[in-house]
């Protein structure tokens, strides 16, 4: 995310955003500034295109679908997290200076009332002069406890505070690599996970093998179905992966209606035999529409699969299973090919 907008756009930006903001009845935080001054610059189309998407479906955003488009359309992996985070720290570290400041304050006025009161202690003090010296120095130490407790009570809220950031920071980072329609990982996730089986597969010498899968003829099932049953098969199909891989194995979505299947320690036989199971569960399937029942015929899914090469770049990996993916779908989909 970069910035370079002239002062005067900025204004206007920040003036909207904060309009914006206000009517949709939004907390005033780092992340809804992000999402609403993208809004208001429109330089973001696809944020832009969600958001109206969104309201003009249930006409309010809520806390969670902020996030989500967030992470969707405008999160730069964990830097993006980072830096709303640090803007969080800041803020909690000016209240704590300035409820340090403020007590200071107060203390540094009862310690210049309590030497008053102490030079006026001289020997030719009356009953009544002691009574009103004593009801003095009571204010003052009520004074102080005052300012002890409030600075107490403000330092409780800032831990409370950096606690909730603490969750916040786990929360943000995980959903960054979520995808939020099926809930597996993205394609952020898959890269980062990717980097570290290939590490660990270059240092242990152990076999890693990757599965691209893509439905086939996925987009006549939109438009025969519509959006939200294509959206609904999406989930289906990531559960039914899901299910078919186990301990490290790993499925991300990668793509509109593309899934990688990650599988550490993993010949490459296994990795086919795998990859045909699944192509199998799918043409075995019989899919119906969830609320009416109604039968949506059968998905059928293409394959690729490839070997990880000691020490090869992830990208060229990826590449030859995307190419032998290529190849399931030029030889008439529903197949698996190995490269
Ligand atoms: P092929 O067998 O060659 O893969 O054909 P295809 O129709 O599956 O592939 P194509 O790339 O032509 O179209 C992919 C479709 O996937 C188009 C797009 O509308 C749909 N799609 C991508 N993301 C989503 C999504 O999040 N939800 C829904 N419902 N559809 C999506
Ligand atoms: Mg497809
Ligand atoms: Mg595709």
């Amino acid at each position: 995310m970069r910035y370079d907008d002239t002062i005067d756009d900025s204004r206007q930006f920040l003036r909207l955003t904060l309009e914006l903001i206000g009517k949709h009845g939004l907390p005033t935080d780092p992340l809804n500034y992000c999402i609403w001054y993208e809004y208001a610059s429109g330089r973001n189309e696809a944020l832009n295109a969600a958001i109206d998407k969104h309201l003009e479906s249930s006409g309010a955003l809520t806390e969670e679908i902020s996030r989500q488009l967030f992470n969707q359309h405008i999160a730069n992996g964990t830097e993006t997290v980072t830096a709303l985070v640090r803007e969080e720290l800041k803020r909690v570290f000016s209240e704590i200076i300035s409820a340090i400041t403020t007590t200071n304050l107060n203390f540094s006025a009862s310690e210049n009332n309590l030497e008053t009161i102490q030079e006026s202690l001289v020997p030719s003090l009356s009953e009544a002069d002691v009574d009103k010296i004593v009801s003095q120095i009571k204010r003052e130490i009520k004074s102080l406890e005052s300012s002890s407790t409030s600075f107490k009570q403000q330092l409780q809220q800032a831990t409370q505070e950096i606690d909730e950031l603490k969750i916040k920071m786990a929360r943000y980072r995980d959903e960054a690599i979520k995808d939020p329609l099926t809930h597996i990982d993205n394609r952020r996730g898959f890269e980062k996970k990717l980097r570290e089986a290939a590490d660990h597969a270059s240092i242990s010498d152990t076999s890693l093998c990757l599965i691209i899968a893509d439905i086939d003829r996925f987009k006549k099932v939109n438009d025969t179905h519509g959006h939200l049953v294509g959206d609904n098969v999406l989930r289906m199909v990531a559960a039914t992966i899901k299910d078919s891989i186990k301990g490290k194995d790993l499925v991300a979505r990668v793509g509109g209606e593309e899934f990688a299947i990650l599988l550490p320690d993993t010949p490459f036989d296994g990795a086919m035999t795998l990859a045909d199971n699944i192509r199998l569960t799918f043409e075995r399937l019989d899919l119906k529409k969830k609320n009416t029942g109604e039968n949506l015929g059968t998905l059928t899914l293409s394959f690729g699969v490839a070997t990880y090469r000691k020490d090869e770049a992830t990208d060229d990996f990826v590449h030859r299973a995307d190419e032998a993916l290529y190849r399931s779908k030029n030889a008439g989909r529903n197949k698996v090919t190995g490269l």
